[in-house]
């Protein structure tokens, strides 16, 4: 019988993996055969997240800032001196991690699919399609569509946005810039990125569930943009959750990563909020182990912890979404005409991609702002935010 077996061999199971195997016996269960493929993330990351992933991926690009284009074509710069964040190749960051989870102890179990779980006394008897296994504490790492999750009724994200990607065979004009792209004809409810490295540049985006499949949305931005077919290299798509799940742990059970909702909702970002949190389940695995107490009330203390460091974020974060999500394209419009002038736009220099509610709240306490854009706080009832 295994300590822990955690389900999913991506980024978030292999932290996950690595932290438990210092001090435990464990498994992980990946459907696929290897790491990280099929790719589902535009790579974009913080200095912070390659910190937390503990290994060293190689840095296709340092983007340095944004040109932010809105409805009407107005578009706001914003450039820093330090770079803003880093574009890594997610299979190989995937690889890498699941290397030295292995390396750190942790066993794998790849091509296998968890299928179902039950648990009599301390047991948690697994089910996968090759068979059973068991242990005494079970990780549901296994990304959006968990089905560990869903183990635990009423436990879906409360919305998905759907993303589509190409890289595209194309040198930007600047190369530490990304493009950003907002309106409901580009990517209705989330919005559209143009991220260079080198000779290539990955353009892709997100909208909101009903607004149906983003290809048709992504095709438009490439005919718009003047990309040829056989300018495009390859083409990745996902899902993203958002807006948290009920319950984050379970009798025997605790969820990671997508599974657990940890993705900001802003920017769709999820390695690092998931890193983070990955700490606050090793721990409460740790004292399990301790006490010998893995119910659910006893576990029920992981998701205070990963609330208190990243759940602001989070919930902010969501809360500022659902503003966004209300605004119509005059709306945006008005909105960038406002932050638009010298003193605003330089707040957008202090942004940091880990924290962007801070930023958001931060321009909403602007007194022009608060004085140009109130109906809408009101009707978003973010006003209580500020
Ligand atoms: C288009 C797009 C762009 C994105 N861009 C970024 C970005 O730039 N920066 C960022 O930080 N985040 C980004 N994200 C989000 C990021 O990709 C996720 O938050 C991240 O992958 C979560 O990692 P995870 O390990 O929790 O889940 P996953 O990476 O989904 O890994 C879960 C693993 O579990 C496996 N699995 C699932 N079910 C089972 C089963 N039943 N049995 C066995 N194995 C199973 C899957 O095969 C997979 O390998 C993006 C997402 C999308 C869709």
């Amino acid at each position: 019988m295994h300590d822990a077996v955690v389900i999913g061999g991506g980024p978030v199971g292999s932290k996950v993996a690595s932290l438990l195997a210092a001090d435990h016996d464990v498994l992980v269960i990946e459907e696929h055969p290897v790491p990280g493929r099929p790719v589902q993330c535009a790579g974009l990351i913080s200095e912070e997240a390659v910190r937390l992933s503990g290994v060293r991926p190689t840095v296709l690009n340092r983007l340095y800032g944004a040109n932010i284009t809105f409805p009407d074509g107005r578009t706001i710069s914003v450039r820093s001196r330090e770079h803003k964040a880093v574009l890594i190749d997610r299979a190989e960051l995937d690889g890498m991690m699941a290397q030295k989870a292995a390396d750190d102890g942790a066993k794998h179990l790849y091509s296998t699919r968890y299928v179902s779980h039950a648990v009599h006394g301390d047991t948690v008897h697994i089910t996968t399609d090759a068979g059973n296994v068991s242990s005494s504490m079970l990780v549901g790492a296994d990304g959006h569509n968990s089905k560990v999750a869903a183990t635990m009724p009423d436990n879906a994200p409360a919305e998905y946005v759907r993303g589509i990607q190409a890289d595209v065979r194309r040198r930007a004009d600047d190369d530490g810039m990304i493009n950003i792209h907002v309106g409901s004809e580009t990517a209705p409810g989330f919005f559209a990125w143009e991220i260079p490295f080198g000779d290539m540049t990955r353009i892709g985006l997100c909208t909101s569930w009903a607004a149906g499949p983003p290809s048709a949305y992504l095709n438009a931005l490439l005919k718009r943009t003047g990309v040829k077919d056989e300018e495009i290299v390859s083409k990745s798509c996902g899902r993203i959750p958002l807006g948290g799940r009920r319950r984050t742990y379970g009798d025997h059970m605790l969820l990671a990563g997508d599974a657990a909702c940890h993705v900001k909702p802003i920017s769709g970002g999820g390695l690092q909020p998931a890193f983070r949190s990955a700490y606050a389940l090793a721990e409460t695995v740790t004292e399990a182990f301790d006490e010998n107490n893995r119910s659910e009330k006893f576990l029920s203390v992981y998701e205070k912890r990963w609330k208190r460091d990243v759940g602001r974020e989070l919930k902010r974060g969501y809360r500022l979404r659902k503003m966004f999500v209300s605004m119509s394209d005059a709306e945006l419009n008005k909105a960038a005409k406002t932050i638009d002038k010298e003193s605003i736009r330089e707040m957008l220099n202090g942004g940091d991609i880990d924290h962007p509610s801070d930023l958001m709240l931060r321009m909403l306490r602007h007194p022009i702002i608060m004085m140009r854009l109130a109906p809408l706080m009101l009707r978003a009832g973010v006003r209580g935010m500020l």
